[in-house]
């Protein structure tokens, strides 16, 4: 099978006609042997009886239907788990993304040799108050994840390599970070297509403004997972040594103002009056704490079972 189509969709009943008729003439003009998956992601309105409907035209639409929301990112998870496709395929349900761009795209991964392509939404279609913070953010991402020619991280219309979609895990938010996951998990070549965007033609936007706080959030997450993911206590053991070295010098401080108290009779020192006095209570206390969230990372770490899942590029 060339492609396998993941849809992820909550819903989105109005545009899933439409949708997947341009799909389909798409394919069947090019001569892709293919799949469509739709993840309904527990829709309340009727998208999986249309989804139903069109099925049964077509038998090379598949679903799966969760019984709530659980969101984008599981949504995408559960489709690559399925997916049988040499290139993967993902894009949003809303008819914002154009399937014309599919063979470039499938292309690219097949002919150039991309472990990833991400769509550009060059020209969007979208309220400011969306596309301001957007450029904020793709920055933030395209500095901490070290993926420098990538514009739009979160862009629904991605495509892959079979091979990728096996080999990562998408959970939560962190679909905002797929090329980001794809990286950490050992692919580099990651580009970029300009895709044409749409205005929404029906429904409104499943995500809030929190997306923008929930970003950044999961961004740190990630940056942190992959420095010190497997390897904890090389970040806690330097906060809490440097805490110890500061509470050392503040107790040498304290000690040696209390020793020349003592030998000069005219001034009265008591070192609880002394700054340095609490500085190194405090430094201390932080010290203690930042060894044993590494000690309790580092037990944690041991027993996951990934511990010692590496992705094996070759093999002679
Ligand atoms: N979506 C989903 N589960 C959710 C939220 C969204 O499957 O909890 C789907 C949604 O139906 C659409 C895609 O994810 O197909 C992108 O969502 P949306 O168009 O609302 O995001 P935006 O374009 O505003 O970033
Ligand atoms: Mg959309």
């Amino acid at each position: 099978m060339d492609i396998s189509i993941v849809v992820p969709l909550y819903n989105e009943e109005e545009s899933l006609p439409e949708l997947t008729a341009w799909i389909e003439r798409v394919m069947s003009e090019n001569r892709f042997s293919y799949e469509i998956i739709f993840v309904n992601d527990g829709s309340s309105d009727r998208s999986l009886e249309v989804i139903k409907e069109l099925a049964d035209k077509n038998g090379s639409i598949h679903a799966v239907s969760f019984s709530r929301n659980y969101g984008k990112s599981p949504a995408l998870n559960t489709g690559f788990e399925r997916a049988k496709g040499d290139v993967v395929i993902t894009m949003d349900a809303d008819l914002q993304d154009s399937p014309d761009e599919i063979p470039e795209l499938y292309r690219m991964i097949t002919e150039e040799g991309y472990d990833l392509v991400s769509g550009w939404k060059k020209k969007r279609y979208d309220p400011l108050s969306k596309t301001i913070p957007t450029k904020l953010f793709n920055a933030t991402a395209r500095r901490v994840s070290g993926i420098k020619n990538l514009h739009d991280f979160n862009c629904g219309l991605k495509a892959y390599r079979k091979d990728v979609v096996k080999h990562i895990e998408v959970y939560g938010d962190m679909h905002r970070y797929i090329p980001y996951l794809a990286k950490n998990a050992g692919y580099k070549k990651i580009g970029e297509k300009v895709v044409h965007h749409q205005a929404r033609k029906y429904g409104t936007t499943k995500f809030g403004l929190d997306r923008f706080v929930n970003g950044y959030l999961d961004l740190g997450t990630l940056w942190f997972q992959s420095k010190f993911g497997i390897k904890p206590m090389h970040i806690f053991g330097l906060l809490g040594s440097l805490m110890f070295m500061v509470g050392f010098i503040a107790i040498f401080v304290v000690l040696l103002l209390k020793i020349i108290a003592m030998c000069s009779d005219t001034y009265n020192f008591w070192v609880t009056k002394s700054v340095y006095f609490y500085l190194s209570l405090a430094s201390m206390v932080l010290g203690v704490q930042f060894f044993c969230t590494g000690l309790i990372g580092e037990l944690i770490t041991r027993n996951s079972a990934e511990r010692n899942n590496y992705l094996i590029s070759e093999e002679f």
